[in-house]
């Protein structure tokens, strides 16, 4: 077959793995015991029958990672490129799923940090996930590389996006998996993330952000602990809904009618299902501070090759899921309603079972502007730091050298719609850093956030001395006029719809 042909002579340009042994680097990345073990004290085969048994990782899955090809040179960037182009044209000759033109030129801008995944929700009638999963797949060039059966992955697909809707989330819903996925994408294509990795790794991250909330509850890890709820019980408490969209999406992936993985060899598929448990599992936010922690760790040491792939995925992955406040304004406000909602009706559940509430979740009680200035001040803005510095390391480790004056550095760029080339000096780079667009929007966002809750505060100031309508405007009112206010009140409305309108004005 000419496709496995091509692919060794591209694993070939690439230079020797340099540095560390393969068998050091294998099992010194586990953070235990192992590491201590002197790589020639014991067998290779001993070594990873330990690996396997002891740690978490299994042998298998990471013995790729070291066979990977290395792109140093402009020349083996541009073969490759070749190489990745010529597969496209096979591909684009059999276009699989029939996207609608207003989606098309929707998906024109999902290389966009500003990309508006709301709009495509609007165009695409509600299937945005489905619309962006089978554009992106086709675009990287997996879908012909792992030869996905048309008919599968369109099953696979729709019934991925009506898991997300089987509890009607305003917030962990199909919206969000596509707002993940896209900026997923960006990292991988605008960053220079992509080179570093190989077509299952790629195909690996993109399934974690597609599948990374399937079925969600609407609920946190927390309210199906203390509910004793089913999954809890199942889970034992620990990361109850991140094994649960797991497990339910590798169901899924098990049905004959929707497993698109079906042509992917043993260790392929050992491989990406190790990397989408691992990366799905670490976006349980209980893990947020140690994962940043071990992150910074590894940065700081000084071989490059301390860089634990999976842990690097993992932790991208966790910042595109809490990415929201670092988009645009009117993007992150629309979030941060849709999540609050989602808070209060657990708050609503929790106060029909008489639990206490959780924080955030009382409709009545909650500081919606400190909260997110809270959440980007402590958790959204010091991740992205973090997921920047991996990403300049990344970048230095695997983008091709300055281009030479013969080149035209356009002809290295992706076009918008076009397949995704690889590897590519992308545009989210300058010099050896790479850009981060976040930045400046964590720090508008934060800035508007601070002007509400200022105005918040001023308002339940008033309103507690009775010269402010919940509204915030300012009102001349004498006593006897709010007094003729609250009687027609309760001539016209019972007293819950009247407190359910001063909410939704609020
Ligand atoms: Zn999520």
């Amino acid at each position: 077959m000419d496709s496995v042909a091509e692919e060794t002579s591209v694993e070939n340009v690439g230079e020797p793995v340099v540095g560390s042994s393969p068998v050091k680097r294998q099992v010194g990345e586990e953070d235990d015991e192992l590491s201590e073990v002197e790589p020639d004290a014991v067998p290779q085969e001993v070594r990873e029958w330990l690996a396997s048994t002891f740690t978490r990782q299994l042998s298998t899955a990471r013995k790729r990672t070291d066979e990977k090809p290395k792109f140093r040179s402009v020349a083996n960037a541009i073969r490759a490129g070749i190489f990745v182009e010529r597969i496209y044209r096979r591909l684009s000759s059999a276009t699989f799923l029939h996207l609608p033109p207003e989606v098309t030129k929707i998906l024109k801008r999902v290389d966009e940090w500003d990309f508006n995944v709301w709009r495509l929700h609007e165009v695409s009638t509600n299937t945005p996930l489905r619309c962006l999963s089978y554009e992106l797949l086709n675009r990287y060039g997996l879908l012909h590389k792992f030869k996905m059966p048309p008919a599968t992955l369109e099953t696979f697909l729709t019934q991925v996006e009506s898991g997300y809707q089987k509890y009607k989330n305003p917030y962990h819903n199909n919206v969000h998996a596509a707002d993940v996925l896209q900026t997923m994408h960006y990292m991988l294509s605008q960053t220079g993330l992509m080179n570093w990795l190989n077509d299952i790794e790629i195909l690996a991250t993109l399934m974690a952000a597609i599948i990374h909330d399937y079925e969600h509850t609407g609920t946190t890890n927390n309210f199906h602990v203390m509910s004793g709820s089913e999954t809890a019980l199942l889970y034992n408490d620990r990361a109850v809904l991140e094994n649960h969209h797991i497990c339910a999406a590798f169901r899924l992936l098990k049905g004959e009618e929707s497993n698109v993985l079906v042509n992917l060899s043993r260790e392929e598929y050992r491989e990406f299902r190790s990397l989408v448990i691992e990366m799905v599992l670490a976006t349980d936010m209980s893990s947020h501070f140690q994962q940043i922690k071990a992150m910074k760790a590894m940065l700081a040491m000084p071989d490059p090759s301390a860089l634990d792939k999976a842990k690097a995925l993992s932790l991208v992955l966790h910042c595109c899921d809490i990415s929201h406040p670092s988009k645009e304004w009117t993007l992150h406000e629309k979030w941060t309603k849709q999540l609050l909602e989602e808070f209060f009706r657990q708050g609503d559940k929790e106060r029909e079972l008489g639990l206490p509430y959780s924080p955030l979740c009382d409709r009545n009680n909650t500081l919606v502007a400190e909260s997110q200035i809270g959440f980007i001040d402590f958790i959204v803005e010091p991740s992205m730091g973090v997921c920047g510095d991996v990403l300049d390391k990344v970048a230095a480790l695997s983008i091709p050298a300055t281009p030479t004056i013969s080149e035209e550095p356009q002809k290295q760029l992706n076009e918008p719609g076009g397949p995704i080339k690889r590897p590519v000096r992308p545009s989210g780079v300058v010099g050896t850093e790479v850009r981060r667009p976040w930045q400046d929007y964590l720090a508008a966002n934060k800035t508007r956030w601070k002007e509400r809750a200022a105005k918040d505060a001023e308002v339940r100031a008033e309103m507690a001395l009775g010269h402010k309508n919940v509204n915030g405007d300012l009102e001349e009112e004498n006593e006897e006029d709010f007094i003729k206010e609250e009687e027609d009140k309760g001539a016209n409305e019972n007293l819950e719809e009247a407190d359910k309108e001063e909410e939704s004005a609020e």
